[in-house]
C-alpha cells in the first residue's frame, strides 16, 4: 500500500533528526524518517562544541563517532593579525566537556544516519515532504519519492529537524523575519600543499579581519580544511569576480589564510550563502514539533549550530515520549523556553561579536582568569548554566566589560 502508519515521522536526516530518531526508537517507538536528498551530501557545520557530546550521549551515539576517527577538537583560537587568543575547552568555568570533533559533515551526517537506521528506524532517502494535514490524533504526511510516486505517512507526531529545508515553518506558515541584519558567506574545502602539524589541527581558528567580517580555518582528520569568510552582505557583495577568484582574493588578503593556504587546491568549487539566519512564530503546534534548523538559526560565528539543533530534538524526543504516553506536557515552558534561554546568550555574544566588543576583550592586555573561563564556557555551549554571569546577564556584562576595557 502507499500508506505507512508511525508513532513518529521525522522530516530530515541531519544530526538533530538522528539524536530524537535514537532517542525514540530506543524507548520502543516506530520512528520514520524521510530525507529529501541521497546521502552523502554536503552541509555547512563542520565545527561542533563539547555541549553537544551531551546530546549524542543521550541518543547512545558517542561511540558510534568516536569510530570513524574524526578530527579532535580541544579549543579555539581567536587570531588578529599576529595577536593570537586561545581557549582550551578543558581550562572551562562550568563542569563539562572538555572537546569534541570537527567534522566533514558529508560523512558525518551518513555515520549517524546509517547508525540509527541499524538500530531499526526507517529511513528513505530522495523522499521530500510536500504536503502535511493535521487530524484530530495525528497527523498525514505527502511524500513524493524520486520525484515521482506519492507516498502518505500516518503519523502521531511529527519532528520537522528539515533544516534549511524549513517544511512545517513554510507549510504553516510560521516563519519570522530574523532581526539580525543580512550576512553572506562563502566557502570551501582546500587541501593544503603542506599538511599542518597536529597541535594545530586540534582546534578551530577563528579570523578577525574587521569588526564585520571574519574567517574559519576548520582541520579534519585527514589533512584537508574547511575555510571560509562571513560579513555583512554589503561588505561580502564588494568582491567580485567567480567564487573560485572570491575565495582567492580572501586567502591573498587575510593573513592567516595567506600563511596556510596559499597555492593550496581546492576540493569542490567554494560555495557561497546568504541570509541564513531565520526565526519562527512558534516552536511547536499540536502534533509537530520544530527542531534544529527549522526552529530558526542565528549565525556561524560561535559555532552554535549542531549544539541547539540536538539539544532541542534530544529534548523535544523526551516530550514527546511523556506525552505518546498520556503524561501531560507544558511545551511552552518545558521546550520553547529552554531552548529561547540557550539561543539569548549565544545571540546576547553574536551581536557584542560584531559591535566589536567581543575582540576587543578577548585581545585585551589584562587578561582574568576567571572571566576568561567563564566566556570559555560560553564558546564550549554551556549557555545554561545558571552559576555563570555571562549566561545569566550577558548583554549587561559584556557591554561593561568592553566598557572598562576602552
Ligand atoms: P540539516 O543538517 O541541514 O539537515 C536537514 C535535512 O533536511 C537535510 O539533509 C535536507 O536535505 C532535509 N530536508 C530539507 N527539506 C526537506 C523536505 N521537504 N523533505 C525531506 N527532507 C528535507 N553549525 C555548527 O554547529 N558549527 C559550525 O561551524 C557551523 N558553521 C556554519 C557556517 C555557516 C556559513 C552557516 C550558514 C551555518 C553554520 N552552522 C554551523 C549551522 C549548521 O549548518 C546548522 O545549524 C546545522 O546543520 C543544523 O542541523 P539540522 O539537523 O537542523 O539540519
Amino acid at each position: 500500500s502507499n500508506t505507512k502508519e508511525v508513532d513518529v515521522l521525522i522530516i530530515g536526516a541531519g544530526p538533530s533528526a538522528t539524536v530524537a530518531a535514537s532517542i525514540l526508537h530506543k524507548k520502543g517507538y516506530t520512528v520514520h524518517i524521510v530525507e529529501k536528498q541521497k546521502f552523502p551530501r554536503f552541509v555547512i557545520g563542520e565545527s561542533l562544541l563539547p555541549r553537544c557530546m551531551e546530546n549524542f550521549q543521550k541518543a547512545n551515539l558517542i561511540e558510534t563517532i568516536e569510530s570513524h576517527g574524526f578530527q579532535k577538537k580541544f579549543g579555539a583560537m581567536f587570531a588578529k593579525a599576529d595577536e593570537y587568543c586561545d581557549f582550551e575547552f578543558a581550562n572551562q568555568f562550568t563542569e563539562g566537556w572538555g572537546w569534541t570533533w570537527q567534522v566533514q559533515r558529508a560523512d558525518f551526517d551518513k555515520v549517524l544516519a546509517e547508525e540509527v537506521q541499524n538500530r531499526g528506524v526507517t529511513l528513505e532517502y530522495e523522499t521530500e515532504v510536500t504536503d502535511v494535514k493535521f487530524e484530530n490524533d495525528g497527523s498525514s504526511t505527502t511524500t513524493v519519492k524520486n520525484k515521482d510516486s506519492e507516498y502518505y505517512i500516518k503519523a502521531r507526531y511529527i519532528v520537522d529537524s528539515s533544516g534549511y529545508g524549513k517544511v512545517l515553518p513554510r507549510l504553516l506558515n510560521l516563519e519570522k523575519p530574523s532581526n539580525l541584519p543580512p550576512r553572506t558567506s562563502i566557502f570551501c574545502h582546500v587541501k593544503p600543499r603542506q599538511v599542518s602539524e597536529s597541535p594545530e589541527r586540534k582546534r578551530i581558528i577563528i579570523i578577525v579581519h574587521l569588526d564585520n567580517v571574519w574567517g574559519w580555518v576548520i582541520p579534519f582528520s585527514d589533512g584537508t580544511s574547511s575555510i571560509g569568510m562571513v560579513g555583512d552582505s554589503e561588505e561580502m557583495d564588494n568582491i567580485k569576480g567567480s567564487m573560485e577568484e572570491q575565495m582567492r582574493h580572501w586567502i591573498a588578503n587575510v593573513q592567516a589564510l595567506r600563511d596556510r593556504f596559499t597555492d593550496s587546491e581546492f576540493i569542490f568549487e567554494p560555495r557561497k550563502i546568504a541570509g541564513y539566519s531565520s526565526d519562527v512564530k512558534q516552536l511547536h503546534g499540536k502534533g509537530y514539533v520544530l527542531t534544529g534548523n527549522a526552529s530558526g538559526f542565528l549565525d556561524p560565528i560561535f559555532s552554535s549550530g549542531v549544539t541547539l539543533a540536538t539539544e532541542s530534538s534530544a529534548l523535544a524526543a523526551e516530550l514527546i515520549e511523556k506525552e505518546l504516553e498520556g503524561e501531560p506536557v507544558d511545551w511552552d515552558l518545558s521546550y520553547t523556553e529552554h531552548i529561547k534561554k540557550g539561543n539569548a546568550v549565544f545571540k546576547a555574544f553574536i551581536e557584542a561579536w560584531y559591535r566589536g566588543d567581543l575582540q576587543k576583550i578577548f585581545f585585551s592586555e589584562n587578561r582574568n582568569e576567571k572571566i576568561r573561563k567563564q566566556i570559555c564556557s560560553v564558546l564550549a555551549g554551556y549557555v545554561w548554566d545558571q552559576n555563570n554571569p555571562f549566561v545569566t546577564k550577558p548583554e549587561r556584562i559584556l557591554a561593561n566589560l568592553s566598557q572598562v576595557i576602552r
